[in-house]
């Protein structure tokens, strides 16, 4: 089967500029950012998205987020907030089929989202 964008950047196949890692997920700078700080964190496991999701995926999905507000707070975003995202199918805007979570912050950002 062939490798995903992200599985490829995974693999270091594709350069990303990487702000965490560990076994589990792997967290790097969006390549086109919507705030002054927008980061990727993904399951290192090609899950597609959150709706293929099993039950055995929760220990990972857990970890995905308490990284991820790590993460935030590495970056300086705890103070002011941020936003969490997971576009999940077409009309989610779902572009990349491997699952990830989009941080967004150091900006102020409109409710509901468009
Ligand atoms: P989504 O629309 O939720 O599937 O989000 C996919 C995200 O991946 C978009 O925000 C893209 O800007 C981002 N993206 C696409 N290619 C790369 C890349 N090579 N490195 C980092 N981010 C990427």
């Amino acid at each position: 089967m062939t490798k995903t964008l992200f599985e490829k950047i995974i693999a270091r196949e594709l350069p990303a500029t990487v702000v965490y890692e560990d076994d589990v997920v792997m967290a790097f700078r969006d390549i086109n950012p919507q705030a002054p700080t927008h980061i990727l964190i993904i399951p290192k496991k090609p899950i597609p998205r959150i709706a293929e999701a099993k039950p055995e995926d929760s220990q990972i999905l857990g970890h995905l987020m308490l990284k991820a507000a790590e993460v935030a707070e590495t970056l300086g975003l705890k103070k002011g907030g941020y936003r969490l995202v997971f576009n999940n199918g077409p009309d989610a805007g779902e572009a990349v089929p491997h699952l990830h979570c989009h941080i967004l912050g150091g900006r102020h950002m409109n409710w509901p989202p468009g």
